[in-house]
This record gives C-alpha cells, structure tokens and sequence, in this order.
C-alpha cells in the first residue's frame, strides 16, 4: 500500500521512530517522508538537538532549556508530555 503520510503523522510518527520502536513498512514510510519533506528534516534536526541538549542538562534538572532550543519544539514536546 502506498500512501503518502502527512506531516502530522510523522510528527506523531516522530517519538516512536526516535525511541527506535519504528519498523519495517512504517519505518520506510516515514523514511520516505523525510526524504522529501524539509519541513519535517528540520524539526528532526531540531528535535534530536534538543535531545542533545536534554541529556547535557541531566545534570541539573531544575535547569531551564537551553535559549538555542526552538520554542516550536519546545511547546510540541510539552504538548505531547502532556497528553500522555
Ligand atoms: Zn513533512
């Protein structure tokens, strides 16, 4: 089945991706997504540099985000954490 996926499901599509829970045909789909898609290369790109940051930040939990982090990924990290 070839669909093409919208950039809301591969945002949501995302968090399991990352975590490396994405497989075979869903991962593929949203590789094919990526591929063609800059909107969704930068907030990937955004994202795992907020990781980045996050993990330099354990250190001190009480540690606001860094300032070079997007409020965009920001608000949508607090969104999803929240509805979970
Ligand atoms: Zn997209």
């Amino acid at each position: 089945m070839i669909r093409n996926l919208t950039c809301g499901e591969f945002v949501e599509f995302l968090w399991r991706y990352i975590e490396g829970d994405a497989e075979g045909d869903e991962a593929r789909e949203f590789e094919r997504h990526l591929a063609a898609c800059p909107t969704c290369v930068s907030y990937v790109n955004g994202y795992r540099q907020t990781m980045k940051l996050g993990k330099m930040a354990f250190e001190n939990l009480e540690a606001p985000v860094p300032e070079e982090v997007p409020e965009g990924v920001v608000r949508g990290i607090l969104a999803a954490i929240r509805k979970g």
